[in-house]
């Protein structure tokens, strides 16, 4: 079972509930301290033995809930945090107000192909700049990113146009030079159940965007994304990117669903890719505005200059016309269901 401690629990408080568990001769873990103190008990119970140690604690100082252990309870949960988590990045705010958009190339490929997407997408009114330096790709032949040198395109991209970047990590020993040049780390679809890349991402201050996993159920996501908030890091982003279902027409299936679902059963901000769900760019702006009218806190969108020249997924990345003209779909969309989700969670 987890105790819950409340957010502003007194250490002596912490102290009495552990030596209370071990008087009843448990052996009590403090399993994380943020956002609020955790103790588990991991030891075998029956009901009537949990029921007894529940009737102990539930009523000392400090004591704010106790669940079993397993998938029903999280961090990640809305009954352990009601209010929406807001993530502010720079002058960016995700969670409130209007859906933010992500976009740019699928991978970093030049310093000046870089910079030219960035200004064309923030021209048109995106928020974030995206763009691959270490690319997970399925085949270790294709192009996999210019490591390093990518991320440094993307923080010069990042310093000329004011836009926050986005960029995968792959490794948990990649993190601590990810993290130096990028504003939101993302965890790919590959790598959602990478548990020590999770741990590692959880222990730094950057925001992370966490993509779900191809054959990932959403409870499984929300578990991943338990992984970074049990570590310490309060700032993770959930994203819907497509499953893998028995269509071949489309990359993967979008469950559209799963925003709602999410918005439900969790605090945590949505962020749709339609891009990686279908899979083709004529596809990707009904998706997109779909995402928008479903409530998503946001998209993120592969957008590039000549897609058919692209080192990777252009056949899914949109042109620089085709993202403006979505942009202002997107603006209009958004301003119809401005409000309507607030109050139903
Ligand atoms: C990406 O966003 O570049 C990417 C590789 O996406 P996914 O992990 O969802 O396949
Ligand atoms: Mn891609």
């Amino acid at each position: 079972m987890v105790i819950l401690m409340a957010s502003d629990v007194r250490k002596a408080d912490v102290a009495r509930v552990l030596a209370a568990l071990r008087d009843q001769g448990h052996d009590p873990r403090i399993i994380s301290t943020a956002p609020s103190t955790v103790i588990g008990v991991v030891e075998e119970m029956d009901r009537a033995r949990v029921e007894a140690l529940k009737e102990i604690v539930s009523s000392m100082p400090g004591v704010e809930g106790i669940e079993p252990f397993g998938a029903s309870w999280k961090l990640a949960s809305r009954n352990f945090r009601g209010e929406a988590t807001v993530i502010q990045v720079g002058r960016q705010t995700i969670g409130l107000g209007p859906p933010v958009v992500i976009a740019g190339p699928c991978a970093v490929e030049s310093r000046e192909g870089l910079i030219e997407i960035a200004r064309a997408v923030k021209d048109a009114g995106a928020s974030f700049l995206r763009g691959g330096a270490f690319k997970p790709r399925s085949s270790p032949y294709s192009f996999r990113g210019l490591a390093e040198e990518g991320l440094r395109h993307l923080a010069e991209a990042s310093r000329l146009t004011g836009l926050p970047v986005v960029t995968e990590v792959l490794t948990p020993e990649a993190v601590p030079l990810v993290a130096e040049y990028a504003d939101v780390l993302q965890i790919g679809t590959r790598n959602m159940q990478n548990f020590a890349l999770l741990e590692a991402v959880g222990e730094t201050d950057r925001p992370v965007l966490l993509k779900r996993g191809l054959m990932a159920t959403v409870k499984e996501l929300l578990l991943s994304a338990e992984y970074i908030l049990a570590k310490g890091n309060p700032q993770v982003i959930l994203c819907e990117r497509g499953i893998r279902t028995f269509e071949p027409e489309t990359r993967n299936t979008l469950d559209i669903s799963a925003v709602p679902l999410l918005k439900q059963l969790s605090h945590l901000p949505v962020v749709v890719d339609p891009s990686h769900a279908v899979g083709k760019r004529e596809l990707v702006p009904a998706v997109a505005l779909a995402a928008v009218a479903a409530g998503a806190d946001g998209l993120m969108i592969e957008v590039h200059s000549d897609p058919d020249r692209a080192l990777s997924d252009g056949r899914q990345s949109m042109t620089l016309d085709a993202f403006a003209r979505l942009m202002s779909a997107i603006h209009y969309v958004a301003r119809a269901v401005n409000g309507y989700y607030t109050e139903e969670r």
